[in-house]
């Protein structure tokens, strides 16, 4: 991980430009070990900032979540930049956002930080339990070394990593005006074992395997609101005329909402793990938009998020590719 004096400086540098409007990155939160998103808008601000493997939010989402209400006539569109804090994953969102319009290459900088991985805190909880207080953790190799209230201890780094690190391919951000950090060797390659098993099984073990993790969702959308690309203005889950997804939570309904996001965020997920990462009911989303993200390489030999000049690939048509999709 980068070096936190010279990160803090980099972004200073950032943070005190005059078309900057402010910087995204992590501080930390007041619960616990837990870290927060932060926002600085003067260098000072920046002292704040920290980068761990605790820093497991997607700031891109941030990039799309600032209401634009309608300006009156004689206003002029703010022009300031935002400056954002990137992972290899929240790259690729950096990236699918560009393409698809969400925003404009010249509304950000983008300050990329190489990333050997970041804890799953659902883990940190089962293996250290809720009340920890402060937490300081180091990225060994093989192994962190975790600080708690004074006290260390040393954990295997398989036992704490997030699963969507343990096949990330982008460790290294894809897009960056400024890398801090030296660049990560990358060597993973695809896996998809876990869509595998469940391809191999019958359509009703597979309807039986989702339907058990349907039926549990709450439809509290918490995986949709911190996703940066589920972006609409208005959601479908929200949309009354028509009403697409009724409001009573049942099988039929969240299954709807499930099968919906799974199609939009299709070939635009680029595997980050918040929507599984916030879910409070434990839903694997992560298998479900693995499966969709194997589909369309296989079909259409696409990877989201990697080359801005890219068309999002819903909006293309090219006479080579199959025809399976079509119902
Ligand atoms: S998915 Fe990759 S870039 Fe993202 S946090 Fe994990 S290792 Fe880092
Ligand atoms: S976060 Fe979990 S419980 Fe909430 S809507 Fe998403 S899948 Fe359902
Ligand atoms: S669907 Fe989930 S994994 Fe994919 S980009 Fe959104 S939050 Fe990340």
């Amino acid at each position: 991980m980068a070096d936190l004096a010279k990160m803090r400086n980099e972004i200073k540098k950032i943070a005190q430009r005059d078309d900057v409007k402010y910087v995204i990155g992590y501080e930390k939160g007041t619960y616990g070990w837990r870290v927060s998103p932060s926002f600085a808008r003067t260098p000072e601000e920046v002292d704040k900032f920290i980068f761990s493997p605790l820093c497991v939010n997607n700031l891109a989402v941030y990039l799309v979540l600032e209401e634009k209400l309608p300006l009156p006539k004689d206003v002029e569109k703010e022009k300031k930049k935002i400056g954002i804090v990137v992972k290899g994953c929240d790259s690729r969102s950096v990236v699918q956002l560009i393409q698809e319009k969400a925003i404009s290459r010249d509304d950000v900088v983008i300050l990329g930080v190489p990333c050997s991985g970041v804890v799953e805190p659902k883990k940190m909880k089962e293996m250290f339990g809720k009340e920890i207080g402060t937490v300081a953790i180091e990225d060994k190799g093989e192994k962190y070394v975790i600080v708690i209230d004074g006290k260390k201890r040393e954990v295997l780094k398989e036992e704490l990593v997030s699963e969507n690190c343990k096949t990330c391919q982008y460790q290294n951000p894809v897009i960056s005006d400024i890398l801090i950090g030296d660049e990560i060797k990358e060597k993973r390659e695809e896996n998809y074992s876990k869509v595998k098993e469940l391809e191999e099984k019958s359509t009703q073990e597979r309807w039986d395997y989702w339907k058990e993790k349907f039926e549990k969702c709450i439809r509290c959308y918490a995986c949709r609101n911190c996703c940066p690309v589920c972006n609409c203005k208005e959601c479908m889950a929200e949309k009354t005329t028509p009403v697409w997804i009724r409001r009573s939570v049942n099988l039929s309904e969240n299954a709807g909402f499930h099968i919906m996001r799974s199609l939009h965020t299709a070939g635009r997920c680029i595997g980050c793990g918040s929507c599984e990462r916030v879910c409070p009911m434990d839903i694997p989303l992560s298998k479900l938009y693995k499966k969709v993200e194997k589909d369309v390489i296989e079909l259409f030999d696409y990877r989201a998020g990697l080359d801005e000049e890219e068309k999002p690939l819903l909006s293309v048509y090219s006479v080579d590719d199959s025809n399976e999709y079509i119902l």
